[in-house]
């Protein structure tokens, strides 16, 4: 099996008066684990639907491996789709649940348990094979229904949150194996999902939708430290949120005065004096002030409460009415006591100003 590249050439949806996915220009390479990551509502699954063949883009156009799609119907394109209803048949055996499609295509009944077998020894399925879908667990249908979309041998992959009526410990699971099948059998995978874990931990690149456009796409990392505008900082991963105005600017540097204190951060572009902007800094960016140490970006602060998850702690504080969280790694530093009142810090390079714009609502 051998991925193809998709490319949306100025593609929109819309329904009605309501545009659903603005003009979009994407290339999605072949081969490649791509997610489409954004809260309900964005237009992921319209752009899956779009790539899919279940609807036609408004304007512009949609391509697979070069050859464009428009006015060809899903079952002649060379794409398969997992859904998060999985939809097996029942009555089916699981290996006749995989080589249905092949059945379709006017395989022999030898032929299509031969290849059903084949599958479901690359999903770890091969001793369930005579079972029925009632007979497995929700991770196994999962895997089924992953075994049956590869039956056809597509060149892409669409999966629309595939994961989310598993249990956490099966997702997790689930999100290894996927990544595992995508590596070995070379598709481009396009998933879609609101939740980043999965779209961080799994993707060569990602997509961070909001409101019908792409906001941002980048690797995990990049999204992660050098997110494109507030929308993605406020999405992507916890940050700590400071509101102000722009007092001085130097190089890739500017001050933001707060009421928390003055704080100096990177990101500057684009800015001018007197800005009303925001200032993100992660949470394992910030520390509590030992011995007076830190010189700049401080705020005194009151302690609010932690919470500890395993060998982590997240430490809350309350500063000027502002509540900021401090993630904390090191089990002595997690576990010692805190004084009501104390003094946090963190470096400037590890924030980023921005000008006031629209922020998740999580
Ligand atoms: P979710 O994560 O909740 O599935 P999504 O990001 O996949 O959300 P879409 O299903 O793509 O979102 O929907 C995008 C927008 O388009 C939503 O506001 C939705 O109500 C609207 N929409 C989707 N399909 C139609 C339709 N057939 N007719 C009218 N509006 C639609």
């Amino acid at each position: 099996m051998r991925g193809k590249d998709i490319v949306l050439d100025g593609a929109s949806v819309m329904f009605g008066s309501f545009t659903a996915v603005h003009p979009t220009d994407l290339k999605i390479e072949a081969g490649e684990f791509f997610s489409i990551l954004g809260p309900s509502g964005c237009g992921k699954t319209t752009i899956l639907r779009m790539l899919s063949g279940f609807l036609q883009p408004t304007e512009g156009e949609v391509l697979i491996g070069g050859e464009p799609m428009t006015g060809i119907g899903p079952s002649k394109r060379p794409t398969a789709l997992i859904f998060q209803n999985l939809a097996l048949f029942p009555l089916m055996t699981v290996w006749e649940n995989v080589a249905f499609g092949l059945e379709m295509r006017g395989w022999s009944k030898p032929k299509r348990r031969e290849r059903a077998l084949e599958l479901l020894a690359t999903v770890e399925l091969t001793d369930h094979a005579d079972k029925t879908p009632a007979e497995l667990s929700g991770g196994q249908r999962q895997r089924v229904a992953i075994a049956r979309a590869l039956a056809v041998e597509p060149a892409v992959l669409l999966l629309d949150e595939p994961l989310s009526a598993l249990d956490l410990k099966l997702r997790q699971h689930m999100r290894a194996e996927l990544k595992q099948i995508q590596k070995a059998t070379g598709i481009t995978f396009v998933y879609i999902t609101h939740d980043q874990g999965e779209a961080l931990t799994m993707s060569d690149r990602v997509a961070v939708m909001n409101q019908g456009r792409i906001e941002q796409v980048g690797t995990a990392d990049h999204i992660y430290s050098a997110p494109a505008n507030s929308f993605v900082a406020s999405f992507v991963g916890e940050n700590n949120l400071l509101h102000g105005e722009i007092a001085e600017i130097n190089g890739d540097y500017a001050l933001l005065a707060a009421p928390q204190g003055r704080f100096r951060a990177r990101n500057a572009h684009g800015l001018n004096l007197g800005d009303k902007a925001m200032l993100f800094v992660r949470p394992e960016r910030m520390q509590i002030v030992a011995n007076g140490e830190a010189t700049e970006n401080t705020m005194a602060a009151k302690f609010l409460r932690r919470d500890l998850e395993g060998p982590f702690a997240n430490l809350f504080v309350r500063c000027n009415g502002g509540e900021f969280a401090i993630h904390q790694t090191n089990l002595a530093e997690a576990s010692a006591s805190h004084p009501e009142d104390l003094t946090v810090t963190f470096p400037a390079d590890a924030a980023i100003v921005m000008a006031e714009g629209i922020l998740a609502d999580e």
